[in-house]
């Protein structure tokens, strides 16, 4: 039985980026992935939200994908539009990249830093003992792992298999999606819980419109698209030449917890909900970075094991809001004169500077706020990615943690701090910077004199000059100042 430190159940995005994270931390990791390849066909997420943009920027492979994207204003809540272009970050807009390619430079990455994935088999089950987990899979094989983690999506087998509760709210309304040819040409633009518009790189016409019925047995036919276009507009425009047809519904669900022994879930596996607003794939890449350097230290055994039920502390309530912020925009955009009062309502007030900012911050992950406890604004906030001036020359703080690594930034007299028994796990860089310190939402805060980020950019400690509670911070999530003996 071949053992490997880390399997992955499921390679799409979330456990694409899961697996970067490891390799990365230097853990031995395997993907195991259901397809022998990517559909070209499967339409889905249509873009990336400034704060995944910044945490792939934190890698270093940002640049991959604004490449291939478009760089545009796209958030919106309930079809309304979101300007952040004035918010204080580098990456201040969306970027509209089909998944398929979105999945494409993941995996090109993924390749290069080594992990070996398995295509055209899939995870069947598993059984998990005090020291490892047995991982089924479909050939009759199976594998032995320290850790698995499903990234196998909304049905997934592992989130079943663990027995893990996934409570939620049943589907409302089913929309299909299909690419099609029409005789004559529609309005583009969006209608009454849907929208006609140009599919991807083509000359096709990609209609999403809600349907009738809930429940349906298989994928819907050119007959459906045609009424659903008869509902909305009044015509069907001659459709014909139906292809990559699928549905999506509301249905709205979470995992009651993240993790269950050695098996933890990210991802579509832990939480899903339609895709208005566009969060699903950024939230499971985001979940797969929060995860992957408590996962790696834990399975180093450099972290304590408590660090894994931080990534359920820590992320089932980011998954819970976008499970409410979903549901708001299923309301807000279904068709009917009651709607639309509360559409034209919403679009008034997302014209005014606070709810404007407050729900774009939210629906970008500009605004997550993990709860570390009380003091200063940056406590459990994303680090900006400031300029700094360091002994090496100029730095991005972004670019310090492209190797996953801590970084604890000491803006104060150089050698304030002594953190030599975790000099091998934790970056101490002397830094200045004479800029504002400004986040989306907050605004100006005081300069701190010193921060702690950890490998997510999330800030785990700050500092006033002196040192209180470092210790502490640096003990919690990097572990003790003694290493374990091997
Ligand atoms: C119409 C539509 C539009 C969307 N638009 C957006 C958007 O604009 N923005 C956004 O952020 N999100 C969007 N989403 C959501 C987004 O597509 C998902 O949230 C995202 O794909 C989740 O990624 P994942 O890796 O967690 O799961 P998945 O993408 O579902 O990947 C799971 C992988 O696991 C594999 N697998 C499943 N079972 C097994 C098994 N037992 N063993 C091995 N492998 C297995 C599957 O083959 C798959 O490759 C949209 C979704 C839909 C349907």
């Amino acid at each position: 039985m071949a053992g490997h430190a880390v399997v992955i159940a499921g390679g799409g995005p979330t456990g694409m980026m899961l697996a970067a994270e490891l390799a990365l931390a230097k853990v031995e990791v395997a993907i195991v992935e259901r397809s022998a390849a990517p559909d070209p066909d499967r339409a889905r997420a249509g873009g990336l939200h400034a704060r995944t943009i910044e945490v792939l920027d934190q890698r270093g492979v940002a640049d991959r994908f604004l490449a291939e994207g478009k760089a545009l204003q796209i958030q919106g809540f309930g079809r309304i539009p979101l300007d952040i272009s004035d918010f204080p970050s580098r990456h201040n807009y969306g970027l509209a990249l089909p998944q398929i390619q979105t999945e494409r430079l993941l995996a090109t990455w993924v390749q290069e830093l080594g992990v070996p994935t398995t295509r055209g088999r899939e995870v069947t089950g598993f059984a998990q003992d005090g020291t490892g987990v047995d991982v089924a899979l479909s050939d009759g094989t199976s594998l032995r792992a320290d850790y698995l983690v499903g990234c196998d999506g909304g049905r997934s087998v592992i989130r079943k298999t663990a027995g893990i509760e996934f409570p939620g709210w049943d589907a409302s309304t089913s929309w299909l999606m299909a690419d099609v040819e029409m005789v004559d040409k529609p309005k583009f633009g969006l209608r009454p819980g849907g929208g006609i518009g140009p599919a991807e790189g083509g000359e096709r016409i990609r209609v999403v419109l809600p349907e009738r019925q809930v429940e349906h047995a298989g994928e819907p036919t050119l007959q459906e698209v045609s009424e659903a276009l008869i509902a909305a507009d009044g015509t069907d425009y001659g459709v014909h030449s139906l292809s990559s047809a699928s549905r999506f519904t509301d249905n709205t669900r979470q995992a009651a917890s993240y993790r269950k022994g050695r098996v933890l879930l990210a991802g579509d596996a832990a939480h899903v909900h339609p895709p208005l607003g566009g969060q699903g794939l950024n939230t499971g890449v985001q979940d797969a970075v929060n995860l992957g350097w408590k996962l790696a230290q834990v399975v180093k055994k450099t972290g304590p094991q408590s660090l894994l039920d931080t990534y359920h502390d820590e992320r089932h309530p980011v998954g819970a809001q976008v499970l409410q912020t979903t549901m708001a925009q299923v309301a807000l955009t279904s068709p009917g004169d009651r709607h639309q009062a509360l559409r034209d309502i919403m679009s008034e007030l997302l014209t005014m500077d606070e709810p404007r900012k407050r729900l774009a911050a939210m629906m970008s992950g500009l605004d997550i706020h993990y709860d570390l406890g009380q003091g200063h604004p940056l406590l459990g906030r994303r680090m900006p990615d400031l300029d700094l001036v360091t002994a090496n020359g100029l730095r991005r703080v972004f670019t310090l943690l492209h190797y996953a690594r801590p970084a604890l930034l000491n803006f104060g007299k150089p050698g304030t701090f002594d953190i030599t028994p975790w000099a091998d796990r934790v970056q101490l860089i002397d830094a200045e910077y004479a800029g504002v310190w400004e986040l989306p939402v907050i605004g100006v805060v005081d300069a701190p004199a010193a921060v702690l980020i950890r490998p997510d950019g999330y800030v785990a400690w700050v500092g006033n000059g002196t040192d209180p509670g470092l210790r502490e911070s640096l003990t919690t999530w990097f572990g003790s100042a003694m290493r374990p003996p091997g």
